[in-house]
């Protein structure tokens, strides 16, 4: 990694000054925490020395599983008691006692870096956020700062975020099947999109825009005008569309989501309801909330793995389409199970289950070749 591009960190605005509210949802989720072996000799050796005590709702375990069969430079998971907390969270506090004890830099990596996810390429650093985080999702209804992306975000000072690592060795963002673009295209291409999501005024028209945006530059030709004055180039205009008034199209984009989901991680179906909610309780209110659906799809557009893991901007856009219907699909959920209209709080629920399920749950690769399909249309 050239280490001039990795201090160029560049975030989206509204995440630029994130930081953690302890809201506990990552240390109570039940996951998997690989401990890299050195971070493990360390905290073995507290929690052996009486330096490091595991929560008191946790006591009777030893925080570390050796497995056979760790990932590749773990040498432990942490253990979860039967709530699916971690042994280190403690409940009363909300806090982390490896963070609260040993400072910030003893903790395992994962735990370091949640709920940030980074694209490392030549151009540098882009962090985008995970809002399985209750704080990022929070973040997506704030009105103080206008969309934009940022450079050098306070809350995300140069470093080796975790997150896709692009090398010298791999393929820059592909235009459509075949054909590559230069970063400087490409950058104004992200740039746009997260423009669109600042100034159109629905989520379904930041999604028509973006269609139409990407069938023009994909259209490019070696004989015709550079890819980066196409960009520069697309109508300011955006596409009016309408927000759907049933909830088919969302629902069979979720299946499709699922399809990508390890068959031991796959949520059981739940539909009972759902369309007869999406139309009582959650389409007449779909517009009120524009703003947080826009926002919510420039955090999935800013810093995408989906562009150099599909197969085009096309991809780029179908993933776009996915994440809002998976949002719809959830808001409904949320609506059925609380039985009152779409709010702030259920909205907030929704972005957090639909980021559990894209960034948590389904394989990236996966997803990505599935949205890949919009290139052949
Ligand atoms: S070690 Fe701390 S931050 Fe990591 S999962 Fe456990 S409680 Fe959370």
């Amino acid at each position: 990694m050239d280490h001039t591009a990795l201090q160029a960190v560049r975030s989206l605005s509204i995440h630029a000054d994130y930081r953690c509210r302890h809201s506990g949802a990552c240390c109570t989720a039940d996951w998997d925490v690989p401990v890299e072996v050195p971070v493990y000799r360390s905290l073995d050796e507290a929690w052996r020395s009486g330096r490091l005590h595991v929560a008191p709702q946790s006591r009777a375990l030893d925080p570390f599983l050796v497995e056979p069969d760790l990932p590749d430079g773990a040498g432990a998971m942490l253990e979860r008691n039967q709530a699916g907390e971690c042994v280190f969270f403690e409940r009363e506090s909300r806090l982390c006692v490896v963070h609260r004890d040993l400072g910030h830099e003893a903790l395992p990596a994962t735990c370091r870096h949640f709920p940030r996810l980074a694209v490392h390429d030549a151009r540098g650093t882009f962090v985008s956020l995970s809002h399985y985080c209750p704080t990022a999702a929070g973040l997506l209804f704030r009105e103080d700062v206008d969309l934009a992306i940022v450079l050098s975000p306070p809350a995300f000072p140069p470093a080796d975020y975790e997150g896709l690592a692009v090398t010298a060795d791999d393929l820059p963002p592909l235009l459509r099947p075949g054909v590559v673009m230069d970063l400087d295209a490409y950058s104004r291409w992200e740039a746009h999109m997260v423009r669109r999501c600042a100034e159109a005024a629905t989520p379904e028209s930041v999604l028509a825009s973006l269609e139409r945006d990407a069938a023009r530059v994909r259209a490019w030709t070696a004989a015709g005008p550079p890819m980066a004055a196409l960009v520069d180039s697309l109508p300011q205009r955006p596409v009016d569309a309408a927000a759907p008034t049933a909830l088919a199209a969302s629902l069979a984009a979720f299946a499709q989501t699922m399809a990508a989901v390890p068959d031991d991680l796959r949520l059981l179906p739940d539909e009972h309801s759902l369309e007869d909610v999406f139309t009582r309780l959650v389409a007449p209110q779909w517009t009120t909330w524009s703003g947080p659906l826009r926002r919510y799809l420039a955090a999935k557009a800013f810093a995408s793995w989906t562009a150099y893991q599909g197969r085009g901007l096309l991809s780029i856009v179908r993933g776009l389409q996915v994440a809002l219907a998976l949002v719809r699909v959830e808001a409904a959920r949320g609506c059925r199970d609380a039985g009152r209209a779409l709010d702030r709080e259920l909205l907030l629920g929704a972005f957090r289950q639909a980021d559990f399920i894209l960034n948590h749950l389904a394989v990236g690769e996966d997803l990505a070749g599935e949205w890949s399909k919009a290139e052949a249309r």
